[in-house]
């Protein structure tokens, strides 16, 4: 099939290279000349592992381009994806829909007849609507459908996520919509469950499944924290309780709080949904709150380690992105964790194997650092906010000694239990008694 994709982030890049891979013609587009321009030079704008081989070798075989020209891009294409950003409405909470509307906007004069256009992007209900009429005052009705095929892909194993997914979710409003988006899916599939339905009712499993895993989330750090006061241990009873086929394992990691660019504006945008139909998503209110509150309660605990007061002192913070394997600083934990520690008056030091960059762009007055133990040089703390799979494998010793003050505030459970203490370091973890 001829495949166009507008918008080239995350979720564009990697669905276009991986429809590529399953033997597609797709090209990929974007408004930022600089971006495209980067991949045409072979110089991936984000870090996602192994996408780099995939681009290469896709564009290599021609199946693969990425331009800037909208025109050419959607003439021919058969499937026209739209994948671009949905940001949160500052201060509103609800889904910025303008980059989905002026896709729609420009894209209509170029579709070809009977074209599909599927919404990948993360939308409220009725979007899919709103795009057809959008395209519906160029072209003709009935010469086009509007598909919504919303995008489960986890960034950091967003290639296995796409190639290999626990289902696909297909909304269509006419058979066109629906053969086309199952032929494109089905093959290269097999049996991996496609679940069609009608495109509201695709539009908002999106925003469930998200609501969903952001309230497990905060769930089990709600447990972590009743685990630190009566003496439990939080992974033991994640473990325990994970087991439960009816619970599942996965999302049970206590941590910092959920952060990245998709749990806190999805849980917002579903929130604001809810409210205009007047309907009230109490547990989805209180989980917002809540993961509001812990990322404060999180310097908290680093003031709490280091003796009540991090005025002068030198924190050193190990992984700065959302999650590991990924460059991505989106609502990413460690920046109002660094924030309110600069605010009570500590000198902050960061850490990241690939975020520096981005996070060079949403901090201040933070010395980014290209090697862990240069971080923690002379620190009275270290925190490990982002548990990648090489800050899981310091050398404890090593830091321990380049440190003027043995803290170590391991907010990821990134060691095994007692490594740190047996290295010299008082240790304060989420979920567990203090070790000292
Ligand atoms: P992103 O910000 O990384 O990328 C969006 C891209 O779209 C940008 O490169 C931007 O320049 C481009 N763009 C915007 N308007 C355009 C236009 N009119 N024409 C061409 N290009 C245009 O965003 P992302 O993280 O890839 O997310 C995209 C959507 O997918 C969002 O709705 C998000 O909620 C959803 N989603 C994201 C993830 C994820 O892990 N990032 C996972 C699932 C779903």
């Amino acid at each position: 099939m001829k495949i166009a994709v507008i918008g080239t982030g995350y979720v564009g890049l990697v669905s276009g290279t991986c429809f590529a891979e399953w033997g597609h013609d797709v090209v990929c587009v974007d408004k930022n000349a600089d971006k495209i321009s980067r991949i045409n030079n072979g110089q991936l704008p984000i870090y996602e592992p192994d996408l780099d081989i995939l681009v290469a070798r896709n564009r290599e075989a021609d199946r693969l381009s990425f331009t800037c020209d909208l025109a050419s891009a959607i003439t021919n294409a058969q499937v026209v994806f739209i994948a671009v950003g949905t940001p949160s409405r500052v201060g509103q909470g609800d889904a910025d829909l303008s980059f989905v509307y002026m896709a729609a906007r420009e894209m209509a004069p170029f579709l070809a007849e009977g074209a599909v256009v599927a919404v990948k992007s993360t939308v409220p209900v009725g979007t899919g609507d709103a795009v057809e009429k959008i395209i519906a005052s160029v072209c003709r009705r009935g010469s086009f459908s509007v598909a919504s095929n919303p995008e489960f892909l986890r960034e950091g194993v967003a290639i296995g996520d796409f190639l290999k997914p626990d289902r696909v979710v297909i909304g269509a409003e006419d058979g066109r919509a629906r053969a086309v988006m199952l032929a494109l899916y089905r093959e290269p599939l097999g049996s991996t469950p496609l679940v069609v339905t009608d495109r509201c009712t695709a539009e908002l499993i999106k925003y469930a499944a998200n609501a969903f895993l952001a309230t497990k989330i905060t769930f089990i750090n709600e447990l972590a924290d009743l685990c630190e006061r009566v003496g439990s241990n939080v992974g033991e009873l994640a473990l325990g309780i994970g087991l439960d086929k009816r619970i599942g394992n996965s999302f049970l990691n206590a941590g910092p709080g959920y952060g990245g660019s998709c749990f806190p504006k999805d849980t917002l945008a579903l929130l604001r949904i809810a409210q205009d139909y007047g309907v009230v998503l109490r547990i989805v209110e209180e989980t917002i709150v809540a993961n509001e509150a812990r990322k404060r309660k999180m310097a908290l605990k680093v003031v709490d380690a280091v003796g009540g007061d991090v005025d002068g002192q030198t924190i050193a913070v190990l992984g700065l992105t959302f999650k590991p394997d990924t460059d991505d600083m989106r609502e990413a934990p460690a920046v109002p964790l660094i924030e309110t520690l600069q605010r009570y008056g500590a000198t902050v030091r960061g850490y990241d194997p690939v975020g520096n960059e981005n996070a060079s762009c949403v901090l201040e007055n933070v010395a980014l650092v290209d090697d862990p133990y240069e971080c923690a040089r002379d620190a009275d703390a270290v925190v490990v906010v982002t548990e990648w799979d090489s800050i899981r494998r310091i050398d404890l010793s090593r830091l321990r000694r380049v440190m003027r003050r043995p803290v170590l505030v391991d907010l990821r459970s990134a060691f095994e239990p007692g490594a740190a203490s047996a290295a010299g370091f008082r240790v304060s973890t989420i979920g567990q008694r203090p070790e000292r």
